[in-house]
């Protein structure tokens, strides 16, 4: 870490929208289908095709915007990009560049336990390119490569940020957050893996508080978090190297080397094109209508950050747990469920957070309601923790049998009873007489040996509690 620079980072989000057609025809938009079936003479560019808007994207882009508490504009345009490749079948790209739907706006996330602000610049709509498919590793060393154009034409948003974000972890929290929102309002599936959301990264370095921004570097094509944040942490210490040692940033865009684990050039400014803006004349402009905006604000879901601040202030969860709840947001869900039936939101909690979450993850989920009879069997203290567990893990095969049915029909109701619980105590402390005298001289650890042969002798089924209080009494009261 160097003390002399601050890190400046900014980014560009590409959203793909879960609409059921493209954005400029009626295509459907389903991922894996095979090559090229998912085309027509709209998103291949043939002359003479005339496109459409999809209205579903234009809503989308708003409801997205609006999360972002983004200024909506009523008034926006779609441009011609122009360029040259193989995946882009019109040599041109819809989207918006001087007027786009989404104005100024701002996300807010949490780092660690401080809540951090980055503003968004825009967010304008645009169409999806195709796909390239090369024979070899990468374009320069294939023999050749295939292009498939099902993804042509799918709308996307583009989420620019300002220069806000100082570090690189917390370029992959704001991402993560963002995912987390577009989640909440079920816009896009945001699968990174699919590419349904990718970021680019612009990143500099200045003086320590100096109001001069330094010389950007683009890093193209971040498709996982954890890409991101290793990009942007080899960049970062690429330029300080270079800064150190006199050297000048060059302008430029780099790729990220996921196995050589480092960026590399990608084009220089000289070679960035010229993109030669112009409007679509076969788009109209957009108008939206005020009040159908201000609809679609109202109708928002609670977002994740309302959800955490609730889930902490109202519920009394900790940050950990909160988060948990709001990141899972199916456990989010299932914790409000079972919050109906057994309103102890620490006790839901700690249940889904332990066995509950990796079963689960297995199984998918149970009942709320026999998961709140689960949870008040041990708030009565009919079971043990250990006698939880077994019943969670036969609710996961049949959820028939309430959890009070299993208790009944399996016997496995907790022992509590003192005066039973003392013979068996007594009993392993006759069989253990080494033990009890090395305990008795100090070798406190055995506690533990003694607490877990109780347990084994009851099958699992002694209350914790009163084994724990007789083997102080009995082992405790002939101490030296
Ligand atoms: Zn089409």
């Amino acid at each position: 870490m160097s003390r002399k620079y601050d890190t400046v980072i900014g980014l560009e989000i590409h959203v793909a929208l879960l609409t059921e057609s493209k954005f400029l025809c009626s295509c459907s938009t389903e991922f894996g289908a095979p090559p090229n079936s998912h085309c027509c003479p709209i998103c291949l560019g043939l002359p003479g095709s005339l496109p459409a808007i999809n209205a579903k994207a234009v809503e989308y882009a708003v409801i997205a915007g609006s999360a972002l508490n983004c200024v909506i504009n009523p008034f926006s345009k779609f441009d011609r990009k122009n360029y040259f490749y193989p995946d882009l079948p019109k040599a041109y790209q819809i989207t918006q560049d001087a007027y786009p739907i989404c104005g100024p706006g701002y996300l807010d996330y949490y780092v660690q336990d401080k809540l951090e602000r980055t503003k968004i610049v825009r967010i304008h709509l645009e169409e999806e390119a195709g796909k390239l498919i090369h024979s070899g590793e990468s374009i320069i060393d294939s023999e050749y490569s295939l292009v498939d154009y099902n993804r042509a034409g799918i709308p996307l948003i583009e989420i620019v940020t300002a220069p806000d974000i100082t570090a690189p972890e917390q370029a992959r929290l704001f991402l993560e957050q963002l995912r987390l929102v577009m989640n909440y309002i079920q816009v896009s599936d945001t699968k990174m893996e699919e590419g349904s959301l990718r970021c680019d990264a612009n990143i500099s370095l200045k003086p320590k508080g100096s109001p001069v921004l330094g010389t950007k570097v683009e890093i193209k094509n971040l498709n996982s978090f954890r890409a991101l944040e290793r990009a942007l942490e080899f960049e970062k210490e690429r330029q300080r190297e270079v800064l150190e040692q006199g050297g000048q940033i060059e302008q430029e865009s780099r790729t990220w080397d996921e196995r050589a684990g480092k960026t590399m050039t990608m084009r220089s400014k000289a070679d960035a094109p010229d993109y030669r803006f112009f409007p679509d004349p076969n788009l109209p402009p957009l108008n939206l209508d005020p009040v159908w905006i201000e609809n679609l604000k109202k109708s928002l879901p609670e977002l994740p950050l309302e959800r955490l601040h609730r889930l902490k202030d109202q519920d009394r969860l900790s940050h950990y747990e909160a988060a948990f709840l709001v990141n899972y947001p199916d456990f989010g869900d299932l914790f409000e469920k079972v919050k109906v039936t057994f309103p102890e939101p620490k006790a839901i909690v700690n249940l889904l957070m332990g066995d509950y979450a990796r079963l689960a993850r297995e199984h998918g989920h149970l009942n709320p309601v026999r998961l709140g009879e689960l949870l008040q069997l041990l708030a009565d203290e009919v079971i043990n923790k250990n006698q939880g567990k077994d019943i969670l893990e036969e609710l996961f095969k049949t959820e028939e049998d309430s959890p009070a049915e299993i208790v009944e029909k399996r016997g496995w109701r907790m022992l509590s009873d003192a005066a039973q619980l003392r013979k068996v105590v007594e009993g392993i402390l006759a069989d253990n007489p080494d033990l009890v005298g090395r305990f008795r001289n100090g070798e406190n650890k055995l506690f533990g040996f003694f607490i877990g042969q109780v347990m084994r002798a009851t099958e699992g089924k002694a209350d914790p509690e009163v084994v724990n209080n007789l083997l102080r009494e009995e082992l405790e009261g002939g101490r030296n």
